[in-house]
Formats: C-alpha cells, sequence, structure tokens
C-alpha cells in the first residue's frame, strides 16, 4: 500500500516535483528549525553525562539543567529537575493541551550516556561533537541525546505547524540519568512521581529503525537476566598426579554444565523455559519476512561471524526479536597462563546471560537456573548462582492497538514511504514504565543499528532525525482522533 493511501482524511496531498518545497507544514517546520536543532544539540551532546563514571556525574547534573534551559527556551510552562534523592538526575516537564479532555502522553528517554573507551579509537574527540556530511559524531549523538533532542524538535514543529501555542495532546517529557546503568532508582522515581507521571500512553524514544532504507516502528523489546555460576571443589589448586582421577574437578563440572544448557537444536534447556513465550502474530511474522536482510552485511555487524546459526524455524531477525536465549559470556577456572601445570583447580566459572522475551518473568528464569545448575552439580562439589541484579523484563506492546496504528501512520507520512513493524533484541524499561504507569508503551525512533552506540565513533544520521522529529509532529496531531 502506498504511503499516501494512509494519510488521514483532509490531510494536504503531497506536493511532487519540487524537493525544495515541503509537503507538509510539519516538515516546513522542521526544516526551518534544523540549523538552531543541530547547534543545540552539539551543545547538549560536549557535556560529558558518563552516568556510570563517578568523576562525571557533576557532568550528569550539567547535562540535565542544559536540557531543563532548553525546554524553557521552548515555552515549557513546567520543567523540573528530579535530583533530591540517590538517583543521578531526571528532567521532568509538561506542556498542557489547548483541550483539557486530550490525551496524556509521556515520552521517555536518557540524558546519560557511555564511557568512551577505547578514546584513542574516535576519530573525532567524543565530546566535541563534529559534523560530518550528514553525520554528527559524538557520545550520546544516537543514544540517547539525538533522539531526546528529536522530539524538543517535534514539539516545536507541531506548534508551528498548527499556529497553537499548545499541544494537541498534553506532552510530558521524563528523561532519566541512569539508563546505561540499568536504571537502578527508576522505580522509586516512578513511585515518588506518580501523579506527575501518569498519562494515557508511554513514547518510549530509544531505539533505532530497522535500516535507512526500511523504516519501521519497533513494537517491543526483549528482556535480560544474567547470573555467574561458581563451581567449588576444595580450598585450593592440587597436583594432578596426586588427587587427580580421585575428587571432581570444578572445570569439567562448568564445561558439562555449559555443554548440558542447550540441545542439539540449540533451545535452552531450563525447565519451562518456553512456557510462558507468546509467539509473535502472523502479521509481525510476515513484515519480518518483508525486511530487506543481506546474511553478509548481519555476518560482518556481527563480530565478522563465519556462519549464522540459531533455533530452527525461524529467521536470523526472529531469532534475534522474538526468541529467547541463553548466552555463554565467558567461562574460566583452573590455570590459563604459559605452558602447563598440572592441576585439578579449586574452582571454575560461567557467566551466563538470558535474552528474554514476552511474556518470560526474569525471576522465573532465576529459579530454573538455579534447579538446573543444582541438577547439573557433581557430588563433592559446591555450586553458587550469583545474579547480576534482578534481570529486565521484556515488552512488546500489541500491534492492534490504536496507538500503534497512529505511530506506524505518522512515520509513514514523514518518511514518505510505508513502514513495517520490527523489534530490537536488546533490553530498556519498557516493561517497567508498563507495570508502573499502566498505559500501553509504544516506540518512536530514529537512530540506526549501526550508529555504534556504545562504541568509538558514535554518530547519528541527522536527516533522520529531522524525519523523526516530523514523525513526531504528526503524531500529536493524530492521536487525539485515534485514542478518543
Ligand atoms: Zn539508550
Amino acid at each position: 500500500m502506498p504511503a499516501t493511501d494512509r494519510r488521514p482524511q483532509g490531510y494536504p496531498p503531497p506536493v511532487s516535483g519540487d524537493p525544495e518545497e515541503p509537503e507538509h507544514p510539519e516538515r516546513a517546520a522542521v526544516a526551518a528549525l534544523a540549523d538552531d536543532f543541530v547547534a543545540g544539540l552539539r551543545e547538549w551532546l560536549a557535556i560529558p553525562s558518563i552516568g556510570v563514571d563517578p568523576a562525571h556525574h557533576g557532568d550528569v547534573h550539567a547535562s540535565a539543567r542544559w536540557l531543563a534551559e532548553a525546554l524553557r527556551r521552548d515555552g515549557w510552562p513546567d520543567v523540573r529537575v528530579w535530583d533530591s534523592g540517590p538517583a543521578l538526575p531526571a528532567v521532568y516537564a509538561c506542556l498542557p493541551a489547548e483541550d483539557p479532555a486530550a490525551p496524556t502522553v509521556l515520552v521517555y528517554g536518557h540524558h546519560d550516556v557511555q564511557p568512551v573507551d577505547p578514546v584513542e579509537q574516535w576519530r573525532h574527540p567524543p565530546f566535541d561533537p563534529t559534523l560530518v556530511g550528514e553525520e554528527l559524531f559524538g557520545r550520546g549523538a544516537s543514544d540517547d541525546k539525538g533522539q531526546v533532542a528529536m522530539h524538543l524538535l517535534g514539539v516545536r514543529a507541531h506548534l508551528a505547524a498548527t499556529g497553537a501555542d499548545r499541544p494537541a495532546v498534553t506532552l510530558k517529557l521524563f528523561v532519566e540519568g541512569e539508563e546505561e546503568s540499568g536504571s537502578p532508582h527508576l522505580t522509586r522515581l516512578l513511585d515518588e512521581h506518580r501523579d506527575d507521571l501518569a498519562c494515557d500512553l508511554v513514547v518510549f524514544t530509544d531505539t533505532p529503525l530497522y535500516s535507512r532504507d526500511a523504516p519501521t516502528v519497533c513494537t517491543g523489546q526483549r528482556g535480560v537476566y544474567g547470573a555467574e555460576v561458581v563451581l567449588t571443589g576444595g580450598a585450593s589448586d592440587v597436583h594432578s598426579g596426586r588427587a587427580g582421577g580421585s575428587v571432581p574437578n570444578p572445570a569439567t563440572a562448568a564445561a558439562r554444565l555449559v555443554a548440558a544448557l542447550h540441545d542439539d537444536d540449540g533451545r535452552v534447556r531450563l525447565r519451562d523455559f518456553y512456557a510462558d513465550v507468546v509467539e509473535p502474530t502472523d502479521a509481525e511474522r510476515a513484515d519480518y519476512a518483508e525486511l530487506p536482510f543481506d546474511e553478509d552485511v548481519w555476518l560482518a555487524n556481527s563480530g565478522g561471524a563465519q556462519a549464522l546459526a540459531g533455533e530452527p524455524g525461524w529467521s536470523t531477525l526472529e531469532r534475534v526479536w522474538v526468541r529467547p536465549t541463553a548466552e555463554v559470556n565467558g567461562i574460566s577456572g583452573g590455570y590459563t597462563g604459559p605452558g602447563l601445570k598440572t592441576i585439578v583447580p579449586a574452582s571454575a566459572s560461567v557467566k551466563l546471560s538470558f535474552r528474554l522475551v514476552p511474556d518470560q518473568r526474569p525471576e522465573r528464569v532465576a529459579d530454573a537456573l538455579r534447579e538446573f545448575v543444582a541438577a547439573h552439580t557433581p557430588p563433592g562439589l559446591r555450586a553458587e548462582v550469583v545474579a547480576r541484579g534482578d534481570g529486565v523484563p521484556p515488552y512488546a506492546v500489541d500491534v492492534s492497538h490504536p496507538a500503534v496504528g497512529a505511530v506506524r501512520d505518522a512515520v509513514e507520512i514523514a518518511f514518505d514511504q510505508p513502514v513495517r513493524f520490527s523489534r530490537t533484541g536488546g533490553s530498556g524499561p519498557a516493561a517497567l514504565l508498563h507495570g508502573w504507569l499502566g498505559v500501553p508503551v509504544v516506540y518512536l525512533g530514529a537512530t540506526l543499528p549501526d550508529d555504534r552506540i556504545h562504541a568509538p565513533n558514535e554518530r547519528v544520521v541527522v536527516p533522520l532525525l529531522l524525519r523523526g522529529a516530523e514523525a513526531a509532529a504528526h503524531l500529536w496531531r493524530l492521536l487525539p482522533g485515534r485514542l478518543s
């Protein structure tokens, strides 16, 4: 179906021919504000708000103040920096709708950024944002300051396009400062500010499009649970000639445990691991199958892997988006230095992470893992499972929800082409927001999977952010008619 068929009734028809002439008032408004947008984003990206590094916590505060000032400059009447608790500062703002009966939308994002090591691999200093052609390089350009700034621009474009002082929906912005640290105080913020954050819909802005040529609307993220299994025998390593063959070897037990984790088809063998898995709809699978997929590119972007692997019956995208996994992240034990050392090691350890899909629960996987480890620990060894936090639950929105349709229409109008659904294999606090606020979470992002987030030379493609801002502006106009 061509994109134009999805345009709402009464929407101005596209002006074909002159590429300089904008089709929509929203597009014209974004274009008029584009230079100002890039200048502002560069200012913000210059603040090294590395949340995981205590030496940069002052910068996280400076980043929050920068965002609060930008919102005030844009005319948001209620702007607050939440910095009283143990959490690094979050920014909250509210811009009420013209119509008090209009729906309320909460836009979620984050302003903390990842560390920059190895810094010598950056072509431009990570906090000296550099524009090269259409790409803006800098830590946080894509994850997530660029996308938060995109929303500020989207609101300005919405107001300019409609000529109103107030938006068509009540807009709330919630930009946390601890996402890259695993959002350790997010539930506390949600609890303390429950009334401020009350809304009818969350727009989650921390996910990419599928590709530049195939923009998509993300509808879900996997969850994650991680743990280390430590197997211990004696109090110290012992000579393999004196004791070997007479006592259990923790490294052998660790290898057997890892080998038992999957069956021959690659399915995870924890008890009831698949019992709660909700499969995607046929329509979603059809959408995934229509997305362009290049195996060589996928392998190159997967660390130069030599072949695809995974669960039979599912495509590569499905294996990453809608199927759960168990991965061995690391395995260690005994002597690993040069040459040989003939010992029976005292201990061995395996680091594991599980990516989860709806409706798996991290706590149920944690229980099943403990049971699995106990069943695979031979007599004479002690096993300990050390969880890395509580895990992150998965989330997916019902694609038949009218708000999802509104996002898809908004993105189709902005990108001038049909748009399909996608998901991402990574994790984020969408399920937490859904659980605490009791409303659906939809996704609006305009970055790319190869933006090198968390890596050297992070960048964002500026024209895509501008399209994303336009999509947001369309969304605010479309939503009141869809959610009523
Ligand atoms: Zn992020």
